[in-house]
């Protein structure tokens, strides 16, 4: 074991209060991730709070031990872990009026060390994927309730199992997990084909509304179309996965109106060597080569404006 996780370990060793969080508008990864490291913690007897910002989206209330997600945490901690969370930001309220992570466990691309020990693995297709490399490493069990948990990181995170940094290594974890007990048909099915009647509407008002110009192909959800087609998410229901399997453009964008005040952008690369990430990073968001995010302050028309003008100037540099 290196160095890193001898330290990893006996942090988790000595603590006995510990807050475990991710990021706000949490995915399949942030909430797994967050479930598995929370249940394995409870199981080597440390008092655990899994605290999300936002809560628990319905569609992963089957996850087992999805019952302990707050949205505000309670009391004093002596260990901070923070998983899947690529800067501090996105943590959102969930570390108000507490100290910084002491503890990061992540896979993106752009993530800042901003924990005192940093498990930053940019190559892994999830942060699923880093915590089934190292739990037991840390003195941590694997059961079929924390295998659930992280098999749903992996199946989310790389979309199925489609996405490039889709290796051997996560195909040979999903197979463990399943030994373990997860049951990957119905984990699947749960989180990446079920939809609600409600995401669907949602989905058919950004349909409708998509355009296209320059190799880019966009669409827009105000909240409005949220109000009207009754989903109860502030994200996009993943409509962005939907247009980005449109093949005759070289990026997908979607922008969700958040208030009035504050718009998220959605970038996917359509092609190989296209790197979202970098027009992310220039509004102060971040995430992968081939899927990035951030959140503007400004309204829907003008963050529109800005984004697909600094999109279409990428999309002209050399790559
Ligand atoms: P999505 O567009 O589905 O929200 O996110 C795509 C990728 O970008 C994910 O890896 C996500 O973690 C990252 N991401 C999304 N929004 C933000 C953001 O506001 N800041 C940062 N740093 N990363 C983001
Ligand atoms: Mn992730």
């Amino acid at each position: 074991m290196n160095d890193l996780q001898i330290r990893i370990k006996n942090r988790i060793k000595l603590a006995q209060r510990i807050l475990v969080t991710s990021h706000i508008r949490p995915d399949g990864d942030a909430i797994g991730s967050s479930l598995a490291l929370g249940l394995a913690l409870l199981d080597i007897g440390k008092q655990v709070q899994v605290v999300l910002s936002d809560g628990l989206p319905a569609s992963y209330r089957h996850l087992p031990g999805s019952g302990m997600i707050q949205t505000r945490a309670d009391g004093q901690f002596d260990l901070i872990v923070c998983v899947d969370c690529s800067d501090l930001k996105r943590v959102g309220r969930a570390l108000n009026g507490y100290h910084s992570p002491d503890i990061v466990i992540d896979h993106h691309a752009t993530t800042e060390a901003f924990g005192e020990l940093n498990m930053i693995d940019p190559l892994a297709a999830a942060t699923a994927s880093v915590l089934t490399r190292f739990m037991s490493k840390w003195g941590l069990t694997v059961t079929a309730p924390i295998a659930a948990n992280l098999l749903t990181g992996l199946v989310t995170d790389t979309l199925g199992f489609r996405t490039s940094n889709t290796t051997p290594e996560v195909m040979r974890q999903a197979a463990d997990l399943i030994e373990l007990g997860a049951d990957m048909t119905r984990l699947y099915y749960l989180s990446l084909v079920r939809r609600t009647f409600s995401a669907t509407k949602y989905w058919g008002t950004g349909l409708s509304n998509l355009e296209r110009a320059d190799g880019i192909i966009w669409t827009t959800l105000t909240l409005v179309d949220r109000k009207i087609s009754g989903y109860t998410g502030n994200d996009d229901a993943d409509l962005i996965s939907v247009i980005s399997s449109i093949d005759e453009a070289d990026i997908a964008i979607i922008f969700v109106e958040q208030n009035k005040h504050s718009t998220k952008v959605s970038w996917r690369a359509l092609k190989p060597n296209i790197d979202v990430s970098q027009i992310a990073c220039q509004f102060g968001g971040g995430g992968h080569k081939a899927a990035a995010g951030a959140e503007l302050t400004g309204n829907l028309d003008e963050v529109r404006e800005r984004v697909l003008e600094a999109t279409h100037k990428a999309l002209q540099l050399p790559i």
